[in-house]
C-alpha cells in the first residue's frame, strides 16, 4: 500500500492552512495506547500525548466502544432538552472529584472563561463586590488557553501580541510566592485562577507547601481558588487531579482535555460551593455543551482511568521516568523535572534549541515537544508499561549525550 509521500501533506498544510502551528516533520494516521504510526508505516512512541488529552491512550477500545454506541443513538440535544446522559455523566463525575456542582462545556479555554463569568458574577451576587470592579488574580507564565478574555492576562509575548485590547479586572503575581498573592488580594478580588503545576511554562512545580498556604490565604480572604487542572488532572501527576498533592481541595476544578480520551472536545467546570449555583437560565450556555455524545464518551474515559489502574500506573511509572531521565549524565542537562508522567528536560542554553533534540528523538522512533526554546517535555499516556519507560530512556539518553547545536 502506498501513500503520498510526507512532504505533499505538509506542503498542502501550508498552502492551505493558517500557519498558527509549526508542527514536527510526521504526518501520522493511525493510534493505538502508547503509539502512533505515521503515513509511511513508522511507529512512535508517543510522549506528547496530545498534551495530555490522551492519557488514556489512543483510540481506547473503551471508550471508542462507548462513542460509536452513542454515535448511532443520540449526539446532541441542545439544553433545550434534556437527555439520558447529561444526568449519569454529573453523578458520575461529581462523584469521583467529590464536587457539588458541574458545568459542561466543550474546550479547556471554554471552561476557564466559564470559570471566570461564574466567580464574578459570585463576586457581585455573594462577596457583594461592586458591579464592574471584581479583580481575578493570576500567575506569570501562565497558561489558561486562547480565547481573548485568555490571552489578555497572560504574559507570553507571542501569545497577546496585537491581539488587544483586552478585558480589565486581572492581576498578575509570579508563580509559588505566596506573599506577592497576599499583597495583591484587595476587597474586590474574587478569585486566584492557577495551574498546579505550570505545564506549557515547562513542567514548574511550586515549592512545597505553596499551594497549602494558597488555600488559607484564599479562605481567609474569601477568594476563590481555581484550579486549572485541564493538563495536570485526570491523573496525569499520579494523583486523579493534582491538588491531592498537597491535601487541598479547590473551591472550583477546570477539567479538559483527557475528560475524553482524546476523542471529543469536552470540558467542565466543577465547583463545591455556591459559585456555580449563581448563573440562572439564560445567562450562560454552551450548543455542544453537556452533549449526550460527549457525556457517553467523557464518562467511558473517566472509568477507564479509574477501573485500568492508569493513575496508579502514572505515579509508578513516572517516578521511574524521573529517576531514569535524573541519571542521564550529559552538558547538554541543566534541569530534569517531574510529578508522574508530567515531565520535562530543560537544556543548558548552550545545548541548542530543544527543538533539534525533538527531531533526532523523532528518528529513534520517540515524539516529543519542545517548550519555551530549552525545554523537553515528556508525557507519554498513563498505560505505559516500565519495559517502554526504559526503551524511550535509553534513546533520550542516546540524544541528550550528543551535541546537536
Ligand atoms: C490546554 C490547556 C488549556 C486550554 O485547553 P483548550 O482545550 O486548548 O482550549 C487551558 N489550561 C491549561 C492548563 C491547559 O493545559
Amino acid at each position: 500500500m502506498s501513500s503520498p509521500p510526507v512532504d505533499d501533506f505538509i506542503a498542502r498544510e501550508a498552502r492551505f492552512g493558517a500557519r498558527n502551528y509549526e508542527p514536527l516533520g510526521v504526518v501520522l494516521s493511525r493510534g493505538e495506547g502508547v503509539f502512533v504510526w505515521d503515513t509511511q508505516g513508522n511507529r512512535y512512541l508517543d510522549c506528547l500525548s496530545a498534551y495530555s488529552a490522551l492519557n488514556q491512550g489512543h483510540c481506547h477500545p473503551k471508550i471508542l466502544a462507548a462513542m460509536v454506541e452513542q454515535a448511532g443513538r443520540l449526539t446532541l440535544t441542545s439544553r433545550a432538552f434534556h437527555n439520558d446522559q447529561l444526568a449519569p455523566f454529573y453523578e458520575e463525575i461529581a462523584e469521583l472529584t467529590g464536587s457539588h456542582k458541574v458545568l459542561p462545556m466543550n474546550s479547556g479555554a471554554e471552561a476557564v472563561e466559564s470559570a471566570i463569568k461564574s466567580v464574578r458574577k459570585w463576586g457581585y451576587e455573594v462577596k457583594g463586590v461592586p458591579d464592574g470592579q471584581a479583580e481575578i488574580i493570576v500567575c506569570a507564565n501562565n497558561f489558561h488557553g486562547r480565547t481573548l478574555g485568555v490571552v489578555g492576562f497572560s504574559t507570553d509575548a507571542a501569545t497577546r501580541e496585537h491581539f488587544g485590547p483586552f478585558a480589565p479586572g486581572f492581576r498578575i503575581i509570579p508563580f509559588g510566592d505566596l506573599a506577592a498573592l497576599e499583597a495583591a488580594i484587595t476587597p474586590n478580588t474574587v478569585a486566584f485562577l492557577v495551574e498546579p503545576i505550570q505545564g506549557e511554562a515547562g513542567v514548574i512545580i511550586p515549592p512545597a507547601g505553596y499551594f497549602t498556604g494558597v488555600r488559607e490565604l484564599c479562605t481567609a480572604h474569601e477568594v476563590m481558588l481555581i484550579l486549572d487542572e485541564i493538563q495536570t488532572g485526570l491523573g496525569r501527576t499520579g494523583k486523579l487531579l493534582a491538588e491531592q498533592h498537597e491535601g487541598i481541595e479547590a473551591d472550583v476544578t477546570l477539567l479538559g482535555k483527557a475528560l475524553s480520551g482524546g476523542f471529543y472536545p469536552v470540558s467542565a467546570v466543577l465547583s463545591n460551593n455556591e459559585v456555580l449555583g449563581t448563573l440562572k437560565p439564560g445567562q450562560h450556555g454552551s450548543t455542544f455543551g453537556g452533549n449526550p455524545l460527549a457525556c457517553a464518551v467523557a464518562r467511558a474515559a473517566l472509568r477507564v482511568l479509574v477501573e485500568e489502574g492508569m493513575i496508579e500506573n502514572a505515579a509508578v511509572q513516572g517516578e521511574r521516568f524521573l529517576q531514569g531521565l535524573g541519571s542521564i549524565r550529559a552538558n547538554t542537562v541543566r534541569e530534569v523535572r517531574g510529578r508522574g508522567l508530567m515531565l520535562a528536560v530543560e537544556l543548558n542554553p548552550e545545548a541548542g534549541r530543544a527543538r533539534r533534540y525533538c527531531e533526532a528523538l523523532q528518528l529513534e522512533g520517540i515524539l516529543a515537544k519542545d517548550t519555551h526554546e530549552h525545554t523537553i517535555r515528556f508525557a507519554p499516556p498513563l498505560v505505559i508499561t516500565s519495559d517502554q519507560v526504559d526503551w524511550a530512556l535509553e534513546r533520550i539518553a542516546a540524544i541528550l549525550t550528543q551535541d546537536l547545536t
